[in-house]
């Protein structure tokens, strides 16, 4: 009977999937998910059909993250994955639905949903990346994300935890787990774990180790990551060059080896599938504007916006920092005070989006060299005069930039 209704369930949103992509509202996905979930919440176990699972989360790496795995795991056959970033229950039935072949999967899973979705996919493992507050949550939402990971990892048949070990808050909620890689991915955003979410007592930290007085401590990684080198749980050190920036991501590859190590994929096969990535759905992705080469990074949290910066090279570049506060965005910038933009200093940088005024006071106290447009177009135009542009932008910022550049 269920199956029946799922076969119902399954056409009618692949009918509105595909009403919404010839109508032009969308790309369909979400739509299409959510009709099959409401005729059938099963679904998702559904579509999930018994196939073999790593899922993935975090408050930031998780596209990359994901792309990577997936890379990594196709040495091994076809690979379904949520591509696209659709990352609720919704989009996850709706990308099983599509692929009903593949025998594998990474799904990129948004963080509250981790235990509804590993209760119908049964993932083998999941990996957990960060948590940092997004836009203006604060520490007790991060926390609580925290406490839900914790339940879902404490249940029976619970996957394999591969977890940063650089992070107080996943390795509380990963310790649960009853098996765990530790991986030192690292966490250069630390300003919401100075608290220690077990205890509520004081975090001490001395270089890379951390601990609290009620025991909760830095668990010793067996993949390790130092620059560009990570070290694997035989002792073997692999360069890792990446097309994409920042060092951050040599984390997250760690991540996805460690990962993909529990399919018998070898960490050197897994490095070079990777090396291959050069953008992930529009970020990192180079392209040229007005004959200047210029690269696009998006930034959606204050810690998304920490590492976006340290991707700027040291030489001359023009710098675009584009910033809306539309729903999706977060509708209050007063985050821009959280993020370090005086490393900016020297550069010249142009403020844009629809709080291109707020950017320019805080570029302004940051004492970075600044003008201020606020035609997205035009802000890029004027950054290509001083060399090749960085553009950093915030979530519908970034969407208006792929516009822009002819991708997307
Ligand atoms: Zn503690």
């Amino acid at each position: 009977m269920t199956s029946t209704r799922y076969a119902l369930a399954r056409t009618a949103g692949s009918l509105a999937a595909g009403l919404s992509r010839r109508t032009g509202r969308g790309d369909g996905t979400t739509v299409g998910g959510r009709i099959t979930l409401a005729l059938d919440p099963t679904a998702l176990e559904h579509a999930a059909g018994g196939r073999d699972f790593a899922i993935v989360s975090g408050t930031n790496g998780k596209s990359t993250t994901r792309t990577f795995l997936t890379a990594a795991l196709l040495t091994r056959g076809p690979v379904v994955s949520n591509a696209g970033g659709a990352n609720l229950p919704t989009g996850l039935t709706a990308a099983l639905t599509r692929d009903r072949t593949a025998r594998i999967g990474v799904l990129e899973v948004d963080e509250p949903f981790v235990p509804i979705v590993s209760e119908a996919v049964h993932p083998r493992v999941a990996v957990l990346l960060n948590l940092s507050r997004d836009q203006l949550d604060r520490y007790a939402e991060v926390r609580r994300l925290a406490g839900i990971w914790r339940d879902a990892l404490s249940r029976p048949e619970a996957p394999v935890a591969v977890a940063n070990c650089d992070d107080p808050l996943v390795v509380w909620a990963a310790s649960a787990a009853a098996t765990t890689v530790w991986v030192s991915a690292g966490q250069r955003w630390a300003n919401d774990t100075a608290v220690c979410p077990a205890c509520g007592g004081v975090i001490t930290r001395d270089g890379a180790d951390w601990s609290s007085d009620c025991g909760l401590r830095r668990p010793t990684p067996t993949w390790t990551v130092e620059g560009t080198q990570v070290t694997d749980p035989d002792g073997t050190r692999h360069q890792v060059t990446l097309a994409i920036p920042g060092d951050v991501n040599v984390g997250n590859a760690a991540m996805a080896a460690a990962a993909a190590a529990l399919w018998d994929v070898t960490p050197a096969d897994a490095f070079t599938a990777m090396t291959l990535i050069d953008e992930v759905e529009g970020r990192y992705l180079r392209t040229s504007f007005a004959g200047v080469p210029v690269r696009l990074l998006l930034a959606k949290n204050p810690a998304g916006w920490v590492e976006a910066l340290s991707m700027v090279p040291d030489h001359e570049v023009g710098v675009v920092i584009a910033v809306n506060a539309r729903p999706a965005d977060g509708r209050d910038p007063s985050w821009l005070w959280d993020v370090g933009f005086e490393v900016l200093r020297g550069r010249v940088a142009v403020a844009t989006g629809e709080r291109s005024r707020d950017v320019a006071v805080r570029l302004r106290y940051a004492d970075v060299d600044h003008t201020r447009v606020d035609d997205e177009a035009a802000a890029l135009r004027a950054a290509t005069k001083v060399g090749p542009v960085e553009v950093l932008a915030n979530y519908t910022a970034f969407q208006t930039y792929r516009r822009v550049v002819g991708d997307g």
